[in-house]
């Protein structure tokens, strides 16, 4: 038996860090889409005991570091598998990059495991199984638009995202997520209107969605890298409607709902910054 199953990235449309609670980590509120930019993983069942990871693509770890490893190991070991599995993982979503790749790729490892080892756990259980890996993996299993909160991992379903063009620019340089939430002063500075977004999605408006976009981890990470607020800058004078910062950053992403000005954002950009992506919203039934 044999499966393919993809792994798309997600972009932060909002994301809102209210307080640090007693366990350290922040309370947040994020307004989170998938994208049409996805990694690949093909499953292929094994009869021997034992979990096999071939990862194409240079620097990332193909053993118990990596979070596909630990979602296989994950379910063998709580569900007693005695079957094994091969998993080959090409990747195309940039590592590092506030795009939440390697939660969506173990996502997509827990959905097509599921599926081959036959362990018939619903989408509830298999979030909660995520989330003890990593807090954005229930967000990846969920996928399309979602309103996450606790530490990332409450997820409430929204309407899909409108069409319109995305464009993302990634710098190369690495930011650390720990970091960023270290240095986050959240009494000091402006929070975005979580509601007022997910208000937006409901009524499928792009406008709206323009007009409450907002990260607060930005206030940290382009303080501390002038490149990626450039980035930023850059977009909105190509010709933009918004752009925002992903995650916990450096990605930099425009929405643009006219194809010829995201054209002209995509190719601007790809005069400042070696990796700059033009996609979609992700469509479920691709
Ligand atoms: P997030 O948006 O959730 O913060 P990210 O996009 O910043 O995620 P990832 O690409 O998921 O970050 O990877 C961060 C680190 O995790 C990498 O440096 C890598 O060593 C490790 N890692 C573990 N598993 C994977 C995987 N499947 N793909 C990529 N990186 C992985």
């Amino acid at each position: 038996m044999k499966i393919n199953v993809k792994a798309p990235a997600k972009i932060n449309l909002s994301l809102d860090a209210l307080y640090k609670r007693p366990d350290n980590y922040h309370e947040l509120e994020m307004v989170m889409t998938t994208i049409d930019l996805a990694d690949r993983l093909q499953l292929v069942l094994l009869e021997k005991d034992t979990i096999k990871l071939d990862v194409k693509a240079h620097f990332i770890p193909d053993d118990k570091r990596n979070l596909v490893y630990q979602a296989a190991a994950l379910l063998k070991e709580r569900f007693s598998v005695k079957q094994g599995v091969a998993i080959t993982l090409d990747k195309s979503i940039p590592v590092a990059a506030g795009l939440a790749g390697g939660s969506s790729d173990a996502a997509a490892a827990l959905k097509g495991l599921n599926q081959i080892w036959n362990l018939q756990l619903t989408l509830t259980e298999l979030a909660n199984l995520g989330a003890e890996l990593g807090s954005d993996i229930p967000f990846c299993l969920y996928g399309g638009t979602a309103l996450a909160t606790g530490r990332g991992e409450i997820i409430k379903p929204l309407p899909m995202m409108p069409n319109c063009w995305i464009v993302l620019a990634k710098p190369s340089i690495s930011v650390s997520t720990p970091g960023v939430y270290r240095d986050l002063r959240v009494g000091e500075v402006e929070h975005p209107n979580t509601a007022g977004m997910v208000q937006a999605i409901q009524d499928g408006s792009f406008e709206g969605i323009c007009d409450n976009i907002g990260n607060v981890l930005e206030t940290v990470t382009l303080a501390k890298h002038p490149e990626v607020k450039r980035i930023k800058e850059k977009m909105l004078e190509f010709g933009a409607d918004t752009a925002l910062m992903s995650g916990s950053g450096p990605t930099v992403f425009a929405l643009v709902k006219q194809y010829s000005r995201a054209k002209r954002v995509y190719n601007g950009l790809r005069g400042f910054c070696e990796e700059v992506y033009l996609v979609r919203p992700w469509q479920e039934e691709k």
